[in-house]
């Protein structure tokens, strides 16, 4: 089943009387249950897709369908509403508040979507458990280290239980050994059903999905593994 169609996305940004082009005519869908990666180097409109498919963003032309829902169509209100509901996401830099523990960022979503404190202790607890975690349940960030701070945001992406984990490197800050181990927890999530997108300039990395696609100059092309591979970049 079909979760995210983009059709003729384009984005132009103005610069000192110069147009550039950041996402040119990018065409792509994924399906639910999906682990796709979007590899490009810097410059390449990484960052301008992923606020495209998070939902941060508007282009100026083209069609965004997600969930079924026409993302183009939506107001920033209604933007907002829908990728809270929609997108989970995952940073580079955890982005987990410091003074909470590690149970607390991951009610994070469910206190700002109204439920209960005990109905939203249960589902991230539940979700500390998936990610390994239930041991550190009141460790606050400082008391953690890197993979187990990328777990608990991983876990907070799990509670508001959104169709689209968006990753944006989330390996990006921490060593090779636990980038292997935050990617084998994403693998883990996706086998059991998450629909997964990564973003990446590290092809290692981009590796994990099962299907890589490559940005360059803000267009996209297909088997972006083979082509990086061939090109040896
Ligand atoms: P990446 O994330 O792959 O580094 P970006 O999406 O940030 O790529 O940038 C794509 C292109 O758009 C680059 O040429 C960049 O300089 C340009 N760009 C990005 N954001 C802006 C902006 N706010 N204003 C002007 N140009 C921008
Ligand atoms: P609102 O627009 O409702 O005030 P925010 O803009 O604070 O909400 O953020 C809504 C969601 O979007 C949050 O889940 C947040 O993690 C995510 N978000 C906010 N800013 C960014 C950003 N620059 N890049 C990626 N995700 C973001």
């Amino acid at each position: 089943k079909s979760l995210i169609t983009i059709t003729n996305m384009s984005k132009s940004y103005e610069l000192g009387g110069e147009t550039v082009k950041a996402l040119q005519e990018i065409s792509l869908q994924i399906n639910e249950g999906d682990f796709i990666s979007i590899i490009g180097p810097s410059g390449s409109g990484k960052s301008t897709f992923m606020n495209m498919i998070g939902c941060l963003d508007q282009p100026d032309t083209g069609h965004y369908l997600l969930d079924n829902q026409e993302v183009n169509k939506l107001n920033d209100n209604q933007l907002a509403a829908i990728r809270n509901v929609k997108i989970g996401f995952i940073f580079q830099n955890f982005n987990l508040l410091g003074k909470l523990t590690a149970l607390e960022n991951t009610e994070l979503p469910l206190v700002y979507r109204g439920l209960g404190t005990k109905e939203r202790r249960e589902i991230a607890m539940n979700c500390l458990g998936k990610v390994g975690l239930s041991d550190r349940l009141n460790h606050i960030p400082s008391q953690l280290s890197g993979g187990q701070q990328q777990r608990v945001a991983i876990a907070r992406a799990l509670a508001g239980n959104p169709p689209v984990l968006l990753a944006d490197e989330p390996t990006g800050a921490l060593d090779s050994r636990t980038s292997q181990e935050v990617l084998g927890m994403l693998k883990e999530l996706n086998a059991r059903g998450q629909t997964i997108i990564l973003i990446t300039h590290d092809l290692e990395v981009a590796k994990a999905a099962s299907r890589v696609v490559r940005i360059h100059d803000g267009r996209l092309y297909e088997d972006g593994g083979v082509w990086l591979e061939s090109e040896r970049i």
